[in-house]
């Protein structure tokens, strides 16, 4: 038979893993970070009437700068931000998921002799797209309880000048926020583009700022953002940025034409044509979250602070026992190779009472 290590692939590819999530039926997915809760019945109908008009002409290629779809996204960002930002339709990218959003700022900004700086424990798509791209990944300390400070992160930029950095905030897989003034004080720090990960931003604290504010007067910052999470759109695939007009300038040069079919094109643009609606399960969900808070350190574990929706839980004497224990009982929640720690989606009520029951009449 024959393995990966027979074929003339890329050296720099050799002895890699890919991106590993385990897939399994189970009823109760908290793996993923989704949101759990499916879209609403009249945004289904809506966007099934959308999909169908769009079908009427899939003969043709789609809209190649997809410009219905960036002027929505523009006009979400303008009115969900809790500082008042305006962002242009020209200030707007979209992908296939946030991931390939990444992979197009790595392709223009990144690649071979080029570095990219990190802050693991991070989003491991981070380091996996870098690779991708051939971009070397290089990586800064966190402070305690995984926090960055501005000078923590500063001093990083400072010893490996990249032409990059990802920050992601909140964290994943730590839920950990992340200031303001710490992109500001990277921004200062580099020359590169600086790229702020906000796949989880709705879940933040209601009223708190997100990078958007940062964005005027800074040409090099890209904030990225994605429907996968609280938009419960992951399925569709639809990830997108925010940037100057220069920078998705540059995007162009990397994409492949017409990435974005006519169908996600169509669902993505009716689905925020709903954007409230589709919303709607925010709160309940960050309710679950600091139940997950207050209720796993009753049971003698260990939560992080989060603003995501999902809560990194240590004190697990074997993460191992304890994920196969709540695979027994159909729950399926998220091992991240942090020693003693385990990683789990905030679901609807009903999942995180089941997870708790499950490991409350567990044995530490
Ligand atoms: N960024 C972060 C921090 C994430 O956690 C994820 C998904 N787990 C993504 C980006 C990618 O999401 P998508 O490609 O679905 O937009």
């Amino acid at each position: 038979m024959t393995s990966l290590a027979d074929l003339p692939i890329r050296d720099d590819l050799r002895g890699l893993t890919p991106y590993g999530a385990p897939q399994k039926a189970v009823r109760i997915a908290l793996n993923v970070n989704e949101n759990t809760h499916p879209v609403p019945d009249e945004v289904v109908a809506h966007v099934t009437r959308a999909v169908e008009r769009a079908l009427r002409s899939v003969n043709r290629y789609p809209d190649r700068e997809f410009t219905a779809l960036r002027e929505q996204l523009a006009g979400y960002l303008s009115t969900a931000s809790a500082s008042p930002v305006t962002v242009a339709r020209e200030q707007i990218w979209a992908a296939n998921g946030s991931n390939e959003v990444i992979q197009h700022l790595l392709q223009a900004f990144g690649g071979p002799g080029r570095t990219v700086l990190g802050f693991p424990p991070t989003y491991s798509m981070h380091a996996i797209i870098a690779a991708g791209t051939g971009t070397t990944w290089v990586t800064g300390q966190r402070d305690a309880d995984f926090r960055l400070s501005p000078a923590t992160a500063a001093a990083a930029v400072d010893r490996h000048d990249p032409d990059v950095v990802f920050l992601c905030a909140p964290n994943n897989p730590t839920g950990t926020p992340l200031g303001l003034d710490t992109i500001a004080a990277v921004y200062e720090a580099s020359r590169g583009i600086v790229m702020v990960d906000e796949a989880y931003a709705e879940f933040m604290p209601a009223g708190e700022p997100d990078a958007l504010s940062l964005l005027p007067g800074r040409e090099r910052l890209v904030v990225s953002r994605t429907m996968s999470k609280a938009f419960a759109f992951a399925g569709a695939r639809l990830g997108y940025l925010a940037a100057d007009p220069a920078v998705i300038d540059a995007l162009r040069l990397v994409r492949l034409p017409y990435h974005l079919s006519a169908l996600t094109q169509a669902a993505a643009v009716a689905a925020l044509e709903h954007a409230p609606t589709m919303l709607r399960t925010v709160d309940a969900i960050r309710e679950q979250r600091d139940r997950l808070l207050v209720e796993l350190a009753g049971l003698g574990y260990a939560p992080h602070a989060s603003w995501a929706n999902f809560v990194l839980f240590g004190g697990v004497a074997d993460p191992q026992a304890t994920f196969e224990h709540l695979l027994a009982h159909d729950i399926l929640i998220r091992d991240v190779g942090l020693p003693n720690h385990l990683r789990v989606t905030a679901g609807t009520p009903a999942e995180t009472t089941e997870f708790l029951d499950v490991l409350a009449r567990m044995a530490r």
